[in-house]
C-alpha cells in the first residue's frame, strides 16, 4: 500500500512525526514528554495556550493522595505517580508537590472513610484514625460534626497543576518534542501508516495518535460520547479570619462526606484564600461550548454555606472563584484504552475530576499504549470493555488480550474541508486484519 499512496504518508508540509499528541493539558504534557525521551519524534498540538484555564488542569492546585477510597487499585498507580512527580520536579528545578497530609472523612459507614481506611490497611500505608472532634482539635481549621471519622495519611499534598505541565513541556522540548499551542485540531483520519491530522493551520502525518484532549474528547471519539460527559464545576478562594490555621503545614488537603455533599479543600496557596470545591457542583452537564465559564452568585452561596458551617475559621471574604470542567465517565473510573477500531490511536479520559494526580503516570501509560499497544501498568479497570465496547483493548499485565493490530485500509478517504466552527470527527475507513504495520 505505502507505494501507491506515497502522498498519504506525508502532511501538506512533509511534518511526519512517530507520535502526535492531541491535547497539551496534564496527560497530554506528560505524555509527550515519555514518548520524546525515548526518542520518539513528538508532536503536541493544542487549540489553546499551555498552559491554560479553558479545561480542567488549571486553579493553583490538585490533590494527590495514596488511601484511595474509589479503589483501592489506584494505590499502586498513585504511588508510580508519587514516583514520577518527583522526578519531573527535581528536572524542572522547582516545587510541584507540596505534604500537607491528607484528610478523608465523612460518616463512620460511609465510602469516603471506609474505602480510604481499606486501601490504608490493604497497602499498610500509615494513617491515623481521627473522630471530628480530634481532627478539630490536631488541625483546628476543620469543624466537621463530631460523629465524622477522618483518616489522616501524612504523604498526602497538593500539585501545582499549571506548573507540572510547564515542567513537563520543557523536558519535552529538550528531547526535541515540537508543540503547537492555538493551533486547534479539526480531524483526524487513519492511513495505512498510522495516521493524519488536520488542524486550522495545517496536515501532519504520524505513526501513531495520542487522544488527550480532556473535555473535548468526546469530539475527537464520538464512541466517548455517553462515556466522556463533561460537568461545569466552581471552586471558591476565601479569605480565612484565622489564616495562620489553614497554612499547609497546619491544613492537610481534603476530601469530605457531608450532609450537603462530597467536598475537596487545599491550604492557602498562590491565591491568598482557602481553597475549596463540591464534586459534581450543581450537576450542569454539557459540551465546553454550552457551559457557563463565569461562576455566579449561586455558586458563591452554595460553596459559602458548606464553608460557615464546617470551616468557620475560613469562612471570610471571598477572593476568588474559578470555573472548570470534570469530564465523567458512567462509574467514574478512567477510561485509558486504544481505540477499537484503529489501534494506532490511543486516548486517555480526564478522569472524572479525580485525575491531575495521575498524569503522571497516565504519561507512561499511554507512552506505552503508543509504543506498544501495551503497558507495564494494570489498567484493566480503565478498559473500554466494561462499557460492553467491542474491539481491540490495551493489554495489562495481569492478562487482558491483545488483538494482533495489522491494519490494511479500504478505502482512503479524501482530505475533508473542515471549517473553523465544526467539531473535530474521525473518518469511518474499512480496515481488516491483514498485518502491513506492525508496532514499533
Ligand atoms: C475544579 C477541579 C478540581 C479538580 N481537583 C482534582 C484534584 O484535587 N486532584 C486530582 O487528581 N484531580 C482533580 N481534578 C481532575 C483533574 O484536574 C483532571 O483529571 C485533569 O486535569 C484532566 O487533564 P487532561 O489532560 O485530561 O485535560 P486538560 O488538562 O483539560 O487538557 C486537555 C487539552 O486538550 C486541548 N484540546 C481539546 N481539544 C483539542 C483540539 N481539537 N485540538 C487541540 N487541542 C485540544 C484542550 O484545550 C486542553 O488544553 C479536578 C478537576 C477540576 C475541574
Amino acid at each position: 500500500m505505502r507505494e501507491t499512496l506515497p502522498d498519504l504518508r506525508l502532511g501538506r508540509a512533509g511534518q511526519h512525526f512517530d507520535v502526535i499528541v492531541l491535547g497539551v493539558g496534564a496527560m497530554g504534557s506528560a505524555t509527550a514528554y515519555q514518548l520524546a525521551r525515548r526518542g520518539k519524534r513528538v508532536l503536541g498540538l493544542e487549540r489553546f495556550d499551555i498552559p491554560n484555564t479553558r479545561g480542567s488542569s488549571h486553579g493553583e492546585s490538585r490533590i494527590i493522595r495514596l488511601p484511595y477510597y474509589e479503589d483501592p487499585s489506584y494505590v499502586v498507580l498513585v504511588t508510580r505517580a508519587y514516583e514520577l512527580w518527583r522526578s519531573i520536579e527535581s528536572r524542572a528545578g522547582e516545587q510541584l508537590l507540596h505534604v500537607t497530609g491528607s484528610i478523608d472523612a465523612g460518616p463512620v459507614d460511609s465510602w469516603v472513610f471506609t474505602g480510604a481506611l481499606r486501601s490504608a490497611v490493604e497497602y499498610d500505608l500509615p494513617h491515623e484514625v481521627l473522630s471530628g472532634t480530634e481532627l478539630g482539635q490536631r488541625f483546628p481549621g476543620y469543624r466537621l460534626p463530631r460523629e465524622t471519622m477522618a483518616l489522616y495519611q501524612p504523604d498526602g499534598g497538593f500539585l501545582r497543576p499549571e506548573r507540572c505541565i510547564v515542567g513537563y513541556v520543557e523536558a519535552a522540548i529538550s528531547h526535541g518534542a515540537e508543540f503547537h499551542a492555538r493551533e486547534r485540531v479539526h480531524d483526524w483520519q487513519p492511513t495505512a501508516d498510522g495516521v493524519r491530522v488536520i488542524t486550522d493551520k495545517d496536515v501532519y502525518t504520524a505513526e501513531r495518535l495520542v487522544v488527550t484532549a480532556g473535555a473535548w474528547n468526546r469530539e475527537v471519539l464520538p464512541f466517548l460520547s455517553s462515556l466522556a460527559v463533561p460537568e461545569r464545576q466552581v471552586v471558591a478562594w476565601l479569605q480565612p479570619r484565622r489564616p495562620e490555621l489553614f497554612t499547609p503545614s497546619r491544613f492537610p488537603v481534603f476530601n469530605a462526606l457531608v450532609d450537603e455533599g462530597r467536598f475537596y479543600g487545599f491550604p492557602i496557596h498562590g491565591v491568598p484564600g482557602f481553597k475549596f470545591g463540591k464534586y459534581h457542583h450543581r450537576e450542569q452537564h454539557g459540551d465546553p461550548a454550552m457551559l457557563d465559564t463565569e461562576p455566579d452568585a449561586v455558586d458563591e452561596d452554595l460553596l459559602g454555606r458548606f464553608a460557615a458551617r464546617y470551616f468557620p475559621e475560613g469562612f471570610g471574604p471571598t477572593m476568588a472563584l474559578q470555573s472548570c470542567m470534570f469530564t465523567n465517565s458512567p462509574d467514574h473510573h478512567f477510561v485509558v484504552d486504544l481505540h477499537p477500531e484503529y489501534p494506532q490511536v490511543s486516548f486517555a479520559s480526564p478522569c472524572s475530576g479525580h485525575g491531575f494526580k495521575f498524569a503522571s503516570v497516565l504519561g507512561e501509560i499511554m507512552a506505552d499504549l503508543a509504543e506498544r499497544g501495551t503497558t507495564r501498568h494494570n489498567i484493566s479497570l480503565f478498559s473500554l470493555r466494561r462499557f460492553g465496547i467491542a474491539g481491540r483493548h490495551a493489554a495489562t499485565p495481569d492478562g487482558g488480550e491483545r488483538t494482533p493490530h495489522a491494519l490494511r485500509p479500504g478505502t482512503e478517504p479524501d482530505l475533508l474541508a473542515h471549517g473553523q466552527g465544526e467539531p473535530v470527527r474521525s473518518t469511518a475507513v474499512v480496515y481488516d486484519n491483514a498485518a502491513v504495520h506492525p508496532f514499533w
